[in-house]
């Protein structure tokens, strides 16, 4: 059976390629290894062989499995990728080092808050609904100017970027070209897209970070 960390260093070789197939500098675009629904024995391998960016999509989950992880190892950077209620601000601003997902005025605030009470001033990025799906998250693309003027200047949040979940069942460069630019004409520099079926177009289309899970992990059972 392959390994993790195999699959890992794959993945690596993937996105290096894809930079240099498509003119990008070595290394910018970052992979941010998804460790959701796995527990530490699973992830510790993958941080020995050098992994230090990790993304988890429950605050919950993140909170029982990362601070002893953190013990062990050294410059850990974990980035929260799924939806957060603002009752669980408090406990994201302590656990995260960078917000994917904002996506409402009121989560905005409410990080901005804890931001400030906890003396953390974390990266963020704005979800897109990209392919505008009724029951997906995100601001609609024609709402993403304001709401990214709305959160720098009305609440102070640091935006650094944009994030989008293509629709399943379309091809996905035309929703990463999309997000490319709605990034650029807000002066917005990073673009966090491309999943494990994906990635490699991602940074074809200017990704920033790729957030990769079964590509490394193997295909999650959610029991
Ligand atoms: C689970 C998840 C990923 C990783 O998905 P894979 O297909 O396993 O690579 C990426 N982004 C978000 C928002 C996710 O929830």
């Amino acid at each position: 059976m392959v390994s993790a960390t195999e699959r890992l260093e794959e993945v690596k070789a993937d996105i290096r390629s894809s930079e240099t197939v498509h003119g990008r500098k070595e290394g910018s675009a970052t992979l941010i290894a998804v460790s959701k629904t796995y527990d530490a024995d699973v992830i510790r391998p993958v941080l020995a062989a050098g992994q230090r960016m990790f993304g988890e999509n429950r605050v919950q989950e993140a909170m029982g499995k990362w601070p002893a992880l953190r013990e062990e190892f050294d410059g850990i950077e974990l980035h929260l990728i799924g939806p957060l209620q603002s009752n669980k601000a408090r406990e994201a601003v302590a656990t995260f080092d960078v917000i994917h997902t904002v996506d409402r005025p009121k989560i905005a605030g409410a990080l901005k808050a804890e931001m400030d009470r906890q003396g953390r001033d974390l990266p963020c990025f704005v979800q897109v609904n990209t392919g505008e799906e009724p029951q997906k998250a995100g601001i609609a693309p024609n709402d993403v100017d304001e709401f990214v003027r709305h959160c720098r200047e009305d609440i102070g949040l640091t935006i650094v970027g944009l994030m989008c979940i293509p629709p399943v069942e379309e091809a996905p460069g035309e929703h990463f070209a999309l997000l490319e630019k709605i990034a650029g004409r807000n002066g917005l520099t990073q673009l966090s897209m491309g999943m494990s079926a994906d990635f490699a177009i991602a940074v074809g289309f200017g990704a920033t970070h790729v957030r990769v899970g079964s590509a490394i992990f193997g295909t999650r059972d959610y029991g």
